[in-house]
């Protein structure tokens, strides 16, 4: 595949952009691979991407029902941190936090990465005292944060108010590297990688069974046709049940929708990502000048992937008192993804009772920040049966009761 680089786009441009590859090829299902990961999505690609990178791995499909990048990962409103607190989070966050440091140059793709700061604010005593013990965790796991004053917020946010009567705001944990990118692009970048390898992303390709034998996984049926495989991962977030009921085990997880939205673009007022876990509401700024706004999960389970009416006015009611300028602001577009949330708030990456079949989900409203290095942790766990970033995430933790509990980190925010 033709490398994307200034000179392309010179010479494409002198011939009228006749001479551009398609990005990935659109692949037909062979009867036999060595690796079908179920689902393209981020973590889906990006596991499938590091099996060749890493381990050589390459006759690997990725199977998707509908479009690359249609899940969460299209969904999603690209915050990028790697501040939790307990440790075995921190490292997978924070591998993923440096592997998008270069996800560019890496993919020969641009993710439009953009480092430019995420606060989480404390508007209470009870958040001033989690995120102080999450900042001194933190230094002792090598990520980089700090305990913010409220001077300080103001100085890197002009358009906070404070002082609000409600819920001053007392501080904030401020990660300096972490930010956004854009997410489609993330999804497109290690599509074209893997079908550069080789490997087949397979469209509008359902999987409806999961077929085994004495234990062992042999294959999957689809909406077009059956597929034998070696080795099966399930990377479906919200889909997750589902995929294990077919494989005839229970999981641990519940399906909820998440909602966002947009406000109209304006120019530009604020360039970090500030979230504001007490009253349920996150903003940042996109490159077009929309405000993009997310509040929390919807309160009952469901599959929906739309936006509700509350929602918008649950959201924006929450902001208002500490970003007054967002009750002049138009609301332009919303929508919904179906998060997958585990007891603890922490992700899956697992064998499974299934010999062979491998799972990768769990990560609920905060996954988006996750995808290289989980795709980089679940490829290791594939090929060598065993990875340090997946040790502790394992699905039988719930049964051991060792959880890895991020409900201070993950629970609202993303
Ligand atoms: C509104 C919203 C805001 C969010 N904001 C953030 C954020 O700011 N930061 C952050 O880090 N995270 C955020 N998240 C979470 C993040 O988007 C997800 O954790 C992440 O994208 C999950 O990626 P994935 O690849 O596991 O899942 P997905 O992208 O959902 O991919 C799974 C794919 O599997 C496919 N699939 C399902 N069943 C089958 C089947 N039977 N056969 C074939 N294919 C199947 C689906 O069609 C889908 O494309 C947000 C999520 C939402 C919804």
């Amino acid at each position: 595949m033709k490398r994307y680089s200034a000179f392309a786009i010179a010479r494409e441009a002198a011939r009228h952009h006749t001479g551009w590859d398609r990005a990935w090829r659109d692949a037909q299902p062979k009867a036999k691979y060595d690796v079908i990961i179920v689902g393209a999505g981020g973590h889906g690609l990006a596991t499938a991407y590091y099996l060749g990178k890493n381990f050589g791995i390459t006759n690997v499909a990725i199977l998707e029902k509908g479009w690359l990048g249609g899940g969460n990962t299209g969904r999603n409103t690209t915050i990028i941190r790697s501040n939790y607190l307990q440790d075995p989070s921190a490292a997978i966050y924070e591998k993923s936090r440096s592997l998008y440091e270069t996800m560019s140059q890496d993919l020969n793709y641009n993710v439009m990465f953009s480092p430019r700061g995420v606060i989480m604010l404390a508007q209470t005593q009870h958040e001033v005292r989690g995120y102080q013990r999450t900042a001194h965790a933190n230094a002792l796991q090598g990520v980089t944060t700090q305990f913010i004053g409220p001077q300080k917020v103001k100085e890197l946010v002009p358009i906070i108010n404070i002082d609000g009567p409600r819920y001053p705001v007392l501080g904030g944990l401020y990660q300096a590297r972490g930010g956004t990118a854009r997410h489609d692009a993330v999804a497109w970048g290690y599509a074209r990688a893997c079908s550069d390898m080789g490997m087949d992303v397979i469209q509008r390709c359902e999987v409806t069974g999961v077929r085994t034998e004495g234990g062992k996984v042999v294959g999957v049926d689809t909406t077009r046709g059956a597929i034998d495989c070696d080795k099966l991962g399930g990377v479906v977030a919200g889909h997750s049940g589902h995929l294990c009921e077919m494989a005839g085990f229970r999981l641990p997880i519940e399906s909820v929708a998440l909602q966002a939205l947009v406000s109209e673009p304006i120019k530009p007022c604020m360039d970090v990502v500030v979230m504001a876990n007490t009253v349920h509401g996150y903003l940042s700024q996109s490159d077009k000048g929309e405000m993009v706004i997310g509040g929390g999960t919807d309160g009952y389970n469901n599959y929906t992937q739309r936006g509700s009416f509350h929602h918008v006015e649950e959201t924006v009611r929450a902001l208002i008192e500490t970003f007054p300028m967002i009750s002049r602001l138009k609301m332009l577009r919303q929508w919904g993804g179906i998060v997958d949330v585990t007891g603890d708030r922490s992700p899956i990456l697992s064998k499974t009772p299934i010999e062979g079949m491998f799972l990768n989900c769990g990560w609920g409203t905060g996954g988006f920040k996750a995808i290289p290095g989980s795709g980089w942790a679940m490829a290791e766990l594939m090929a060598k049966g065993q990875s340090p970033l997946t040790d502790e995430f394992s699905m039988h933790r719930f049964r051991e009761g060792k959880f890895i509990d991020e409900s201070v980190a993950a629970g609202v925010a993303h």
